[in-house]
């Protein structure tokens, strides 16, 4: 029979998705809606309103008086810290039916988002007690006269302002945490806009937001596509930072179209991220199910930071092969809220179309297709399905070692020394992630120094929420998490003031 998730719509009680402005729910001032249609089904599950460049408008208006009006910044700071970790409370109270809402949204099988902690909602809700904590602490230097004589030289963190947070669809819980916690930690007011691959999720969690106390007009929720909604907010002259996480190509253009006001941008883009993995690796079978797992379970390789390129080094080669393959069986496919199912289908038709391109040009390009390769039938036929994908011998010059694919396609590219390893790795434009499996303490850490990549996993990888997480090169600009997350949503602003008339 073929797959079908309405009855879990049914049961999980998506409601007719609304923008939120100003504190108030509604449809917004045009007619249009957009349909989200099921990756794994193909079904429609639900409508919601595209806004206008009237109703961004109205976001933007709403998110500077709020600013102007001091109601979030400028209130007690006891109150901001109890209202983010209400909103943790709440998050993790709602934890069910949030995973429920983003597998109706984007298909993240429920055995992943209960079990992974970097897209659980529990890491959403860290994140946000995380920066609480933050909320008190921010401050600047007084500095002892440089000119000696009698003043004072200070500086100070002031909020920036109005924020455009730009959602990807993949991992709902951390990425709205990412932008909107350290926001409102220091001060500033949000208008967000997230996916049309995944708004119902973002929706409720906006809710849950107001639930907790924020203000009315810290936080706006503009929905709809890139084009109109996205682009009126990246070249919105009420706008003072965009903070977008999402592709490369998308992130370009944001550099382009923000240079007419200047605005401040931080980017969180794509990847191309190495593993690798040394003879040495204390596990040579772990190290290939942490990778192959990286590019296929939950999120079918659609993680900016998974290591989809495996650089191995020739002596192990044949193990890895054999246990990349075998961790590879054991994917399975089908309804997100069947517990024994490990993997998503593709978000769209248009990524499952690439994706398929892709693997085409793998073998054309002369790569070894050693594993799957195929688009799943069956029961799943009006799904985005593709299976676990595994090139061998790749060329890391090759456009499947080069590209970000985002799906289930591992390329594994021999090696014969760490300086031929450390040279491929860092030959990308991409520096977001990288893996290093070797027992041997020292070339870990020398290999991790030479690596051009923002984050980089020892024998293993996790998110951390106070840990900084951001790329290197094409990757992106600026870093999200801990304490040079929340610098990046305030102004340094230096104050000088003389002691005595005789400086002026
Ligand atoms: P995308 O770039 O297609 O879309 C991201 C967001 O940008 C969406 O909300 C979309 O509507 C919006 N958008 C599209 N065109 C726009 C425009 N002209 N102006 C303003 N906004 C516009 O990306 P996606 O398919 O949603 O996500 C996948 C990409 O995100 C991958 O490249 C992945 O690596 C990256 N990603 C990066 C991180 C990270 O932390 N570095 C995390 C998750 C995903």
């Amino acid at each position: 029979m073929t797959l079908t998730v309405q009855p879990h719509r049914e049961a999980v009680g998506l409601k007719t998705g609304q923008l939120y402005l100003d504190g108030q729910w509604g449809p917004g001032t045009g007619s249009g809606t957009w349909t989200h249609r099921h990756p794994a089904s193909g079904e429609e599950i639900g409508e919601f309103a595209i806004a206008t460049a009237a109703d961004v408008d109205a976001a933007v208006a709403s998110a500077r008086d709020a600013f102007e009006s001091g109601t979030w910044s400028n209130s007690r700071a006891s109150t901001r810290v109890a209202v983010l970790h209400r909103y943790a409370d709440l998050l993790r109270e709602h934890a069910e039916e949030l995973r429920g809402l983003q597998a109706l949204d984007n298909s993240v099988p429920l055995s992943f988002s209960s079990t992974i902690y970097a897209t659980s909602v529990g890491a959403a809700a860290d994140v946000f007690d995380h920066h609480a904590g933050w909320v008190d602490k921010l401050g600047g230097e007084t500095l002892a006269p440089y000119q000696g004589g009698d003043h004072l030289a200070m500086t100070f963190r002031e909020p920036i302002g109005v924020v455009a947070a730009i959602l990807p669809w993949n991992a709902p819980f951390l990425l709205f945490a990412q932008k909107v916690a350290p926001a409102l930690a220091a001060g500033c007011t949000i208008v967000l806009k997230p996916s049309e691959y995944c708004t119902f999720t973002v929706l409720r969690m906006a809710e849950l937001l107001a639930e907790a106390g924020l203000p009315a007009g810290t936080l706006n929720v503009v929905t709809g596509p890139g084009d109109p909604v996205g682009e009126a907010l990246i070249t919105h002259p009420g706008v003072d930072k965009v903070s977008f996480t999402g592709s490369r190509a998308v992130g370009r253009h944001i550099v382009e179209a923000s240079a007419g006001t200047l605005k401040r941008v931080s980017l969180e883009l794509g990847g191309k991220s190495p593993a690798l993995v040394f003879a040495d690796a204390p596990n040579v079978a772990l190290a290939a199910a942490t990778v192959v797992g990286a590019v296929t379970m939950g999120l079918s390789g659609q993680a900016c930071v998974a290591n989809t390129r495996a650089l191995v080094h020739r002596d192990v080669y044949d193990e890895f092969l054999g246990a990349a393959q075998g961790m590879a069986q054991a994917m399975t496919y089908g309804d997100p809220f069947d517990p024994g199912v490990t993997a998503s289908p593709l978000i769209n038709e248009k990524q499952l179309t690439r994706v398929l391109g892709y693997i085409e040009k793998g073998k054309s390009e002369g790569a070894r297709l050693v594993f799957g390769g195929e688009r799943l039938g069956g029961d799943l036929e009006n799904g985005n399905f593709v299976g676990p994908t595994i090139f061998a011998d790749v060329d890391n010059n090759a456009t499947i070692a080069q590209e970000e694919i985002f799906g289930p396609v591992l390329a594994v590219v021999p090696f014969s020394d760490e300086e031929e390893a450390v040279r491929m790795a860092n030959d990308t434009e991409y520096g977001l992630g990288a893996g290093v499996f070797s027992a041997d303490v020292q070339r870990a850490f020398r290999v991790s120094r030479k690596l051009r990549a923002g984050t980089i996993g020892v024998n293993g990888f996790q998110v951390e929420p106070h840990l900084p997480f951001g790329g290197f090169k094409q990757s992106g600009l600026g870093r999200e998490g801990g304490k040079s997350s929340i610098e990046a949503y305030t102004e340094l602003k230096s104050v000088f003031l003389p002691l005595t008339d005789e400086m002026m």
